[in-house]
């Protein structure tokens, strides 16, 4: 069991060194283009495919990383370049965690490559949870999942919604119901083969940041999938579910909220994220006060504003460590007694906020257009307190977690 340690070894560092050339070189240059265009940027995913970024082999690598520390190192990285650009990347990983985390070792085999492609012909995925009336209340989904027996096939009727990827995904995996009675225990995760009839993309949302990320419905109307893309197996989710009706019947476990659950591993990821934000938009800040002359002197003469820069980097290093921490204990197996991945969750995403707006404020007029890099990243930023569970829901998982209470 890898030691807690803040040194980056030298594998390490010769990875975020690498990402780190990325993300000035190809994804910061193609930031504003893609921002305005609103569209996946397939060849920026093609040329991180080809250099190995937009692969599983490189996840799993970071994955394994015995100190935990290579998957926020690469997700502050990415989206230090970009957040938009990185999603887009990235956001195939979310649909694979799903199969890793639920699938058989032939579902794994079978579903991933064909949710990346290949360098000459890159391929998306979707992981599709959210619906209209079930957003942070997991439990109040409606999407259903039915046995045909006869035939060995599911049947998926619904509507998801915000799915990253949606509608435009080779493979999307769909979270439904197969046991209503059991609210968020009675769920069950689904493989979408490509070009499976009935699934179909509703509308694309226009957002306000994360532009160049695609978000869109996914509706489905009697899509039918074979019976070996349940991921897990039917045997695995009648065990499951069979545990469940016991439980329930001898009056045993509550049924948790599965907001406070189904994200938990990828918390402090989402955290990372947002201190890549947050750090790229207090550099341009502070080379911003170096250089604007007012009054005679740099700005960042003024203690107004060398103060806010202080604050800045001080929150950004707490935020990073805080997801060190949590990354760590994944990594290790030690319980988040504290519900320390919600914290780091919780601290980063509000500090990116906090730190792009600050930016915003520092480069005056300039930082209020498209002409400088802080007006999108604050829009960016925006999105860290909202999805992987809003910051209300990371307090009412740490403060649930605290106090041992039921509090709403
Ligand atoms: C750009 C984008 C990409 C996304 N990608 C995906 C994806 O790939 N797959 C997927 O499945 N989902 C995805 N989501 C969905 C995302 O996870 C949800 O938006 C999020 O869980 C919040 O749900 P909601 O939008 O329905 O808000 P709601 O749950 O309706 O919340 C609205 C407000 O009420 C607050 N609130 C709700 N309940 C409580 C409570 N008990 N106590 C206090 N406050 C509360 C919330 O914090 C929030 O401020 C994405 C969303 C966006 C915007």
């Amino acid at each position: 069991m890898a030691e807690f340690t803040l040194e980056l070894n030298d594998d390490q560092k010769q990875v975020r060194d690498w990402l780190h050339g990325f993300a000035a070189h190809v994804i910061r240059p193609a930031a504003s283009e893609w921002d305005e265009r609103e569209e996946t940027p397939w060849p920026v995913i093609q040329e991180a495919a080809k250099v190995g970024i937009y692969s599983l082999d490189f996840y799993a690598q970071q994955f394994f990383d015995p100190t935990g520390l290579g998957i926020p190192m690469a997700m502050e990285e990415l989206f230090w370049g970009d957040a938009g650009i990185a999603l887009s990347i990235v956001g195939t990983g979310l649909a694979a965690v799903g199969v890793l985390a639920n699938g058989t070792e032939e579902q794994i085999g079978t579903w991933i490559p064909q949710m990346y492609g290949d360098a000459d012909d890159v391929k998306v995925a979707a992981f599709c949870s959210s619906e209209p009336d079930a957003g942070s209340d997991v439990a109040s989904m409606r999407t259903r999942a039915v046995y045909d027996q006869a035939k060995d096939e599911w049947v998926l009727n619904g509507t998801k919604t915000w799915a990253t990827n949606g509608g435009i995904a080779n493979v999307h995996v769909v979270v439904a119901v197969v046991d209503p009675e059991l609210g968020s225990k009675g769920h069950a995760s689904f493989i979408v083969p490509p070009d499976t009839p009935g699934l179909s993309q509703g509308q694309k949302f226009k957002k306000h940041g994360i532009r160049a990320s695609h978000t869109a419905e996914v509706v489905l109307e009697d899509v039918r999938v074979p019976g070996h893309c349940l991921l897990g197996g039917k045997e695995k989710l009648d065990q499951r579910l069979a545990r469940a009706h016991e439980r329930a019947a001898s009056g045993g476990e509550r049924v948790k909220n599965a907001a406070m659950a189904t994200f938990e591993a990828s918390r402090p990821a989402v955290g990372a994220m947002a201190v890549g934000t947050a750090r790229a938009a207090y550099e341009v800040a502070l080379d911003y006060a170096k250089t604007r002359t007012q009054f005679g002197r740099p700005i960042i003469d003024n203690q107004g504003i060398a103060f806010q820069l202080a604050d800045m980097r001080t929150q950004i290093d707490a935020a990073r460590l805080l997801v060190w921490r949590a990354s760590w204990m994944a990594t290790t197996g030690k319980p988040f007694t504290s519900a320390e991945g919600s914290m780091s969750k919780l601290y980063a995403s509000e500090t990116a906020k906090k730190v792009t707006a600050q930016a915003v404020q520092i480069l005056g007029g300039n930082g209020f257009t498209r002409e400088y890099p802080v007006e999108r990243m604050h829009r960016d930023a925006a999105i860290y307190t909202i999805f992987e569970g809003t910051s209300e829901i990371q307090r009412l998982v740490i403060a649930r977690t605290l106090s041992g209470m039921p509090i709403r």
